[in-house]
């Protein structure tokens, strides 16, 4: 976890660290935009970081973006090498637990991007979000709204708020976007975000 409130300094943005799904077995949909999101970074000149590996949503992102020519970095724990299967192409470091990855893909990048998923991209974004609110960090969160994936997740935020557990300025804290192109502008309008927002108050 980032120690200090200084972790929330704005940085430029060089690197983009994508939350998505591990599983082939979905839309076809999903994956196209993936692999788009993967070509709009390079195009972009910025960094994909990742949990690495070639399935699912994150092999589409990370293949789309070294096949634009784009870096691309995967973050992998040493006992999911062979199930989530190392993309030789790509730079990748191999880590011990599931904690460092996720510790690592936050560290690397200064924006993140949530495409569809499952439990895993829910408990990453859960924890960015929550560090969100604690003020430990300022990083964009965007979230990639294809065909109103995460409308249910962002539903169960706004009935949080309703009930006080979640202060309202919380919402402003990401932003939902319905199509890859929209991306990359809706990091630089929260990149440039400055109001103080806080996120720990209720009332
Ligand atoms: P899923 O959305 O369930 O397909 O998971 C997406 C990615 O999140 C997969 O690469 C999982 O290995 C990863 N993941 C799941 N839980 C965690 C966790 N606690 N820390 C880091 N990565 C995770």
């Amino acid at each position: 976890m980032p120690d200090s409130v200084s972790a929330a300094a704005q940085r430029p943005i060089v690197s983009v660290c994508i939350y998505c799904g591990s599983s082939d077995a979905v839309d076809q949909r999903y994956k196209d935009e993936a692999r788009q999101l993967g070509g709009i970074l390079a195009a972009g000149n910025l960094r994909l970081v990742y949990g690495g590996g070639g399935v699912g949503l994150m092999g589409e992102a990370a293949r789309g973006a070294y096949e634009a020519g784009g870096k691309v970095l995967g973050i992998m724990p040493q006992f999911l090498r062979t199930k989530e299967r190392l993309l030789d192409e790509v730079e990748t470091i191999v880590v011990q637990s599931m904690h460092e990855r996720k510790m690592m893909m936050f560290e690397e990048a200064d924006a993140f991007v949530v495409l569809p998923g499952g439990v895993g991209t829910l408990e990453e974004v859960i924890e960015l979000l929550s560090w969100r609110r604690l003020d430990l960090h300022k990083k964009p969160i965007i979230f990639l709204n294809s065909g109103g994936f995460w409308q249910p997740f962002f539903d169960l935020v706004d009935f949080t708020v309703g009930k006080g557990f979640t202060p309202e300025a919380f919402r402003r804290t990401y932003k939902s976007v319905d199509t890859v192109e929209e991306v990359l502008g809706a990091i630089e309008d929260l990149a440039s975000y400055d109001e103080e927002i806080d996120t720990r108050r209720v009332l």
